[in-house]
């Protein structure tokens, strides 16, 4: 067999699975769609992204890690969750570690990402390319490119996204939320500083988040809807800082606006089946959160590690790697440690941005227990700083 696993996107996902693989001994051809240029040096794209230190763990394994200048990785060290202006609000640290997580620039992650696969002999990437055909036999999966390339594996990894055009093509069904709200990212300069706390701020209409960085700077994140998100776009920097500065309690200073302003559309997706015969979704293709409580990427590491687990039993026990019985033993983690925080999410999103009296009083009470609980925070924390997973509860009927 040519390769093990044809990998759909060289995203995130897609390139670290592949790195994974590779370092277990395995072979991947990885299909990306866009051009090289794209992936080789990735522009900016406004996501400055929080990372537990599992996932820490994970990009350190991989090679990726070490290629961060201490400048380019910032720490949470204290996380404050407000109800409106002034309004109740929740405090969250952990004793287990001197920093609840990171926060990287996603295109610096997928750039270091590419340089660990650009020269590694077991992986092979098409760019420029799109599967046009699939062919499922029983012992290999037969995909042709719009190239005319014809390649064979063992397993074909669809890691293309939320919207994946593989998963569809397999008829996995996937369960779509959307919020109706779009989330506006950009870093903004200012003159007091952040002391490294990130701060959610639930306001009536919106969600505005700051999220530290080296230096004085934070990424700045603002959902609300799509016609108010225009609004506030179409105004000048001044206007556009000034916006910012009303809404957080803390005085910022002076607040210079130092980036683009990036806008996406808000759209949870939860695939029905990470799996279906010699197939396997990861990342984003198998669950695309709502960034809210940043954990898209690192659930996305989490089905790469999950996955390749079950892949390297079967590998040592001779076994096929594409067999149900290894993708569904993946299939069944991923979703126990993922579907209770997908859940949550959700519903934390609509009492968030419900503008109604009784759910602001509902969040400001909420908001306001949580913040006594302390077993519950302390849980939350742990969690976080612990391994990453799900703080939840495992639920019996997920199995
Ligand atoms: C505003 C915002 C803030 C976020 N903040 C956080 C955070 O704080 N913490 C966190 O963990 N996560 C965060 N995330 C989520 C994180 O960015 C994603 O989970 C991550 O980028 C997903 O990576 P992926 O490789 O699965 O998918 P993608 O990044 O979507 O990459 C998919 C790749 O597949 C390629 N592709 C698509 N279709 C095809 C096709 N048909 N054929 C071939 N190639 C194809 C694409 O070109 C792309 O290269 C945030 C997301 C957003 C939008």
């Amino acid at each position: 067999m040519e390769y093990d696993f044809i990998v759909n996107g060289a995203g995130p996902s897609g390139l670290c699975f592949a790195a994974l693989a590779s370092k277990n001994g395995f072979r991947c051809a990885i299909i990306e769609k866009q051009a090289k240029e794209a992936i080789e040096a990735p522009e900016f794209d406004g996501r400055d992204i929080a990372l537990t230190h599992k996932s820490k763990e994970i990009l350190e394994d991989l090679g990726i890690w070490v290629q961060f200048s201490p400048d380019t990785i910032s720490t949470i060290n204290k996380a404050i969750v407000n109800n409106g202006k002034n309004d109740g609000k929740m405090t969250l640290e952990s004793n287990l570690a001197p920093n609840l997580a990171y926060v990287v620039s996603n295109h610096l992650v997928r750039q270091y990402a590419h340089d660990i696969v650009k020269n590694d002999n077991n992986i092979k990437i098409f760019f420029d390319n799109e599967i046009v055909k699939i062919d499922n036999r029983l012992e290999f999966v037969n995909v042709s490119l719009n190239d005319g390339t014809n390649l064979n594996a063992k397993v074909l990894i669809a890691a293309d996204s939320r919207f994946s055009t593989i998963r569809k093509r397999y008829g996995i069904s996937a369960s779509m939320l959307d919020f109706g709200k779009t989330m506006v990212v950009c870093r903004i300069k200012h003159e007091i500083s952040h002391e490294f706390i990130a701060n959610e701020c639930f306001g009536n209409g919106y969600t505005l988040a700051l999220l530290p960085l080296n230096e004085n700077v934070s990424s700045a994140v603002i959902t609300m809807k799509p016609n108010q998100i225009d609004e506030l776009l179409a105004k000048s920097d001044k206007e556009f800082t000034n916006w910012i500065q009303e809404r957080f309690e803390k005085p910022l200073g002076k607040i210079e606006l130092i980036s683009e302003k990036f806008a996406y559309p808000l759209v949870g997706v939860y695939a029905n089946s990470f799996i279906a015969p010699r197939f396997a979704t990861i990342g984003d293709a198998a669950v695309g959160m709502h960034p809210v409580t940043a954990h898209g990427f690192n659930f996305g590491l989490l089905s790469i590690t999950t996955l390749m687990n079950s892949l390297i039993k079967a590998k040592k026990r001779n076994q096929d790697i594409g067999s149900a019985q290894v993708l569904g033993e993946y299939n069944r983690k991923h979703r126990l440690d993922t579907l209770p925080l997908y859940l949550t999410t959700a519903s934390i999103v609509n009492l968030y941005t419900n503008d109604t009296l009784p759910a602001s009083l509902a969040r400001k009470a909420l908001i306001n227990i949580a913040d006594k609980m302390a077993p519950i925070k302390a849980l939350m924390m742990n969690k976080l700083v612990d391994n990453g997973r799900s703080f939840l509860p495992k639920l019996p009927f997920l199995n």
